[in-house]
């Protein structure tokens, strides 16, 4: 993934793609102090790019650190990298992380990089599997507790259980696992936000120790849209026996249905199809009214 074409933005300039490099004695890598991004460009406009830009600079605060470039200058960025790529539809990753300056634990002085990457990723689970609905096991590690991480902050340590756990599933023949929070109850999966529909009702679990996701709230809006109840609370894994249908979202996810959690069986049913559609004609860039 290192020797793609193009350019990669970095501290402010535009460096060739095989060029983005960085020392091994980075803080970022020994320590996790590194926050980034996920967002996608659809026909040449990146989707709910300000929103993405402004969790970017929040997932920093909380770890701690400055960006030392305003939510502007990096949409910007982002816009500008976009043309210079060439793409219309694009998978776009904006990173920040503490340099390599000063070497331990603590780092109060090391530079804060940023870098953002753009690459093609048409699809992150194998796109005729997603008609179908993907399989899902169920993860050994639980998201923890926010007294234990900071789980509103899209935090590269964050990651670590998660690549652990899709890891592991995928050894098993599963696209990803499911993920149980401290308690024991319905969390995410290791990219993105679950759904669950009963009797025509939509439910999901409240998002109080892990990513409240842009796409889950987007698809939260597009269920009210039509008159879909959506039910945010606390989901026990017991209940999945009852559960009709179920579906993950998520910037590289989209919706994508599952049919299968562990033991659990789900139907690629109406809503999740209906939301699924909804949501790829929500993301196209808006059509600009002509001026009469
Ligand atoms: N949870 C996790 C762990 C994720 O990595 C993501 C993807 N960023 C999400 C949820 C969904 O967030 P979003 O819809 O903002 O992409």
């Amino acid at each position: 993934f290192d020797q793609l074409d193009g350019y990669i933005w970095m501290n402010g300039e535009f460096v060739k793609w095989a060029d983005a490099k960085i020392h091994v004695l980075t803080h970022g890598l020994h320590y996790a102090s590194a926050v980034f991004e996920g967002e996608r460009a659809y026909g040449g406009e990146i989707f709910k790019l300000t929103e993405h830009t402004e969790r970017l600079h929040e997932s920093a605060r909380i770890l701690g650190f400055k960006i030392p470039y305003s939510v502007a200058e990096i949409d910007e960025a982002c816009a500008e990298l976009l043309k210079k790529q060439g793409f219309k539809d694009a998978y776009v990753r904006p990173i920040a992380w503490r340099g390599s300056e000063q070497m331990g634990v603590s780092a109060q002085n090391n530079r804060i990089n940023v870098a953002i990457a753009i690459w093609q990723w048409p699809s992150y689970f194998d796109p005729e599997q997603k008609l179908k609905g993907i399989r899902l096991d169920i993860a050994e590690y639980r998201r923890p507790d926010p007294r234990t991480a900071p789980s509103k902050s899209k935090a590269a340590g964050l990651y670590m259980i998660c690549t652990i756990s899709k890891h592991a599933a995928e050894a098993k023949g599963y696209a990803d696992a499911m993920m149980l929070d401290w308690r024991g109850q319905v969390a995410e999966a290791t990219g993105a936000n679950i759904f669950f529909v009963k009797d025509g009702k939509i439910h999901t679990p409240t998002p109080d120790c892990f990513l409240d996701g842009i796409t889950r709230r987007t698809v939260i809006g597009l269920a009210r849209d039509r008159s879909y109840e959506v039910i945010e609370r606390a989901i026990q894994p017991e209940e999945l026996e009852g559960f009709e249908q179920c579906f993950l979202t998520g910037t590289a996810a989209e919706v994508t249905p599952v049919s299968e959690i562990g033991p659990y069986r789900f139907e690629v049913g109406e809503i999740a199809k209906n939301l699924m559609n909804d949501y790829s004609a929500a993301v196209q860039p808006k059509q600009a009214i002509a001026a009469e």
